[in-house]
């Protein structure tokens, strides 16, 4: 029963790439240095690895800043931009130059699009392919890993490379040029993949991981034909090594009929998302005579294994397959967890004892294997520890469902026509009223500050007083540039996720449990352990404060219940819309509370609601039910004259519009710059009936928009949607720029949005 792992995190333990590589691209560190310091990582997780008892180790899981930008480098699928830098001499500044974009000279060459790989927090560079896309073995990155982990284990047999699958692969991609789909672009990357692999092989290899995730989605005939063709190809042009077929993030029943006459060695699935699956799988595998790998271990949260129930599981397929078939492994790669609970000082010991993080669920596998071969102890063990913590949950959850059935809980007390026009008398705000998102700069004096308060280095009351500082300054400047609905800045927060799940009851912070987002950005999810309430209010203070300083409306600023249980590890000792009640009726009482406090205007930001959603379309109900749910039950409390806004920032809504609408949001302000408003035909076309504040600018840019270019996006917003019913605002927060961007910015929308009423009028 061979113990293998799908990928360890590769941000180091004391995340060492996220600073080594921001001090590379700052001219503080040379690039040796950074080298030395990716050699280091590698050479630690693999030692860990092995001396945890793995049997097969892997290389080529380890990036500088995104393996399937790794990928592109390796297959030479490059932009001719990037190319054509004369000044870049050497493969890493190109590849960082595809991820974060090349300015210097007379160049100015804009980043790769990035988007979320599958269902999880992390973000991929997005491959670009032309039309006559050629690929060829570009980088060398594989090869050399391998040779370092070869030496380091002197055992060429236990090494196992990953490669992303070349279905999956160019699905994740997107045609740059028009007039061609990339997937038939298959056979021009099959020969590259194969001499690849024959490379590989050459070097003694006798085992390949290829992730191929997109077998868990609904896939198309052509790409189940597609697939089945190119490992037909694959496996006749690279005999002699074993490819282990790796998917996960959902089950794979409905595609098995694509593995069919695929000569593969194994074959890895995920049984934590998907367990159902099991029985067709074994069968397969039995048919077809190759090995199942169990993908076991959760490698997308954080709690300790329940090995009662895994054993039943592993002994289950040992009984079917025989034991020598079996392989044992995490879900999915462990870059979604944290590295090790060891680095956690603050969690209290009931909750340290719960949890596993990549370094504990590498143990995990050997103490599963142990059991099978008849320890008793560590079953027993963990079998009391699950039993303890299956006796803690409370009635907390009855009481919930109990006033979260209630219709009168979960609907506005009237419809949307009628709360319009009654919103429309109080606020008389003019046509195209302007706001922003809720951010503004986090400047280094403000992280500084919260830093020293967090650290006690300042007292509570100087810390108040500083941010009241911020806040005042905040709302002067607003009512200069002359928008009409204001924000307080959410100076007070690092994070909006964190900030929440410090003011709840059963949610913890964690001290180092950094999770790598995209790059060098990691995240630092909370845990959600028990039962979530409101300990009190958690921003009435600042919101008054704020109210208190000006006679425009100040829009109160929360995170909704999805998002705050979709960037937290959730427990899952009960089903997640339980817990998502629970969050949702903490953040309805905080709703009521800022209303109570003179609060007329509320947004809920809901930005993880689309990154929750299943990977197959099967499930979307499901989870639009409780989803939909959680926000009505956060949202429905207030008066008909009580304005709830919501806001997500990405551009993808043209398959659940039927569920936004159902949020029967008052206002939502969604990303639309970067598609020049395209986005709003799909609204149009739905007769979206609410109010919308299509985002006139892009924030993740340094470009100050212009007057004429954003009145234009007004007179196309106006085509598609009811003027009664735009918004004028940006894309999402303005955290990440700077003030001078900032105002700029907002000045030219606010003129841009005088220029449009008086248009408008004439
Ligand atoms: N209110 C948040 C902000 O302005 C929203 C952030 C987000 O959408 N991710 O920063
Ligand atoms: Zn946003």
């Amino acid at each position: 029963m061979l113990k293998h792992n799908l990928g360890y995190p590769r941000i180091g333990n004391k995340r060492e790439l996220k600073k080594a590589c921001e001090s590379y691209w700052t001219n503080n560190i040379d690039l040796n240095t950074l080298i030395k310091v990716g050699e280091k990582i590698r050479k630690e997780n693999w030692i860990l690895q092995k001396s945890s008892g793995l049997d097969l180790i892997q290389c080529n899981d380890f990036s500088f800043y995104d393996h399937v930008l790794d990928m592109s480098l390796l297959l030479g699928v490059i932009p001719d931009s990037y190319l054509e830098i004369s000044i870049i001499k050497n493969h890493f500044d190109l590849y960082f130059s595809m991820a974060r974009g090349f300015q210097k000279n007379e160049w100015d060459i804009k980043a790769m699009e990035m988007t979320k790989w599958f269902n999880t927090n992390y973000h991929y560079i997005v491959p670009e392919f032309k039309k006559d896309q050629k690929f060829y073995i570009y980088s060398n990155k594989i090869f050399n890993e391998l040779e370092e982990l070869k030496f380091l284990l002197k055992d060429i047999e236990k090494v196992k490379p990953i490669l992303i699958g070349p279905i999956t692969y160019l699905f994740l991609g997107k045609e740059k040029d028009k007039f061609f789909n990339r997937i038939d672009l298959i056979d021009n990357i099959l020969p590259t993949y194969i001499e690849i692999i024959n490379k590989l092989k050459n070097r003694g290899i006798y085992w390949i991981q290829l992730d191929e995730p997109i077998l868990s989605l609904d896939l198309s005939e052509k790409y189940k034909s597609i697939f089945q063709y190119a490992y037909n190809k694959l496996s006749e042009k690279c005999s002699g090594i074993s490819i282990l077929l790796a998917t996960y993030f959902d089950g794979i029943s409905e595609n098995i009929s694509v593995l069919k006459n695929i000569k593969i060695k194994a074959i890895h699935i995920d049984l934590v998302e998907d367990i159902n699956q099991l029985d067709i799988v074994i069968d397969f595998v039995i048919k077809s005579d190759i090995t199942l790998s169990l993908g076991i271990v959760d490698g997308k949260n954080i709690w300790k294994n329940d090995y009662y129930k895994s054993i039943k599981i592993i002994e289950k397929t040992i009984k079917s397959i025989g034991e020598d078939n079996v392989m044992l492994a995490p879900s999915c790669s462990l870059l979604h967890v944290p590295i090790d609970v060891e680095n956690e000082i603050n969690i209290h010991t009931d909750i340290k004892n719960r949890i596993a993080f990549a370094k504990q669920k590498i143990n995990e596998l050997n103490d599963l294997e142990k059991i099978v071969k008849g320890n008793k102890k560590i079953l027993s063990e963990n079998y009391f520890l699950m039993k303890k913590i299956k006796n803690k949950s409370s009635s907390y959850n009855e009481k919930i469902k109990e006033i979260s059935d209630k219709k009168e809980n979960l609907k506005r007390k009237n419809v949307f026509k009628y709360r319009q026009e009654k919103q429309k008398i109080k606020f008389n705000l003019p046509i195209f009223p302007t706001t922003t998102i809720g951010s503004f700069p986090q400047t280094k004096e403000i992280r500084s500050i919260r830093n020293k308060f967090r650290n006690k280095k300042i007292s509570k009351k100087n810390y108040i007083k500083k941010i009241q500082e911020f806040i005042v300054n905040v709302i002067n400047i607003q009512e200069d540039i002359g928008l009409d609905v204001l924000v307080h800045g959410e100076f007070e927060r690092t994070d909006m996720v964190e900030y929440f799940s410090d003011k709840l009851n059963g949610i913890v912070p964690t001290d180092n449990g950094w999770v790598q987002s995209y790059g060098s950005r990691c995240v630092r999810p909370p845990i959600i352990y028990g039962d979530v309430s409101r300990k009190g209010d958690m921003t009435i203070e600042w919101m008054t404060f704020a109210k208190s300083k000006t006679n425009k409306f100040i829009k109160g600023m929360l995170t909704g219940p999805v998002t705050i249980l979709q960037w937290s590890f959730v427990r899952n000792d009960q089903p997640v819309h339980e817990t998502a009640f629970q969050i949702a009726w903490a953040i309805r009482e905080e709703v009521l509370s800022l209303e109570n406090s003179g609060i007329r205007i509320i947004q809920i930001d809901e930005p993880a609601l689309r990154e929750g959603l299943p990977l197959k379309k099967k499930n979307w109900k499901k989870y639009f039910n409780w989803s939909i749910k959680a926000f009505h039950i956060s949202s429905s409390g207030v008066k008909d004259d009580t304005q709830i806004h919501t806001h997500m920032c990405y551009s993808q809504f043209n398959d659940i519009l039927k569920y936004i609408a159902d949020l029967d949001a008052d206002v939502i302000t969604i990303e639309t710059y970067r598609s020049g408003m395209d986005l709003l035909k799909a609204f149009s076309e739905f007769s979206y009936p609410n109010e919308i504040g299509p985002g006139v600018y892009d924030i993740h840019s340094p470009r100050i928009p212009t007057v004429k270019e954003i009145f234009e996006l007004i007179k196309k917003a106006t085509l598609l949607i009811p003027i009664k019913n735009i918004w004028i605002n940006p894309d999402c927060g303005l955290k990440t720029r700077n003030w001078d961007e900032v105002l700029k910015s907002l000045k030219n929308m606010t003129k841009a949005a005088k220029l449009a009423r008086k248009n408008t009028y004439n």
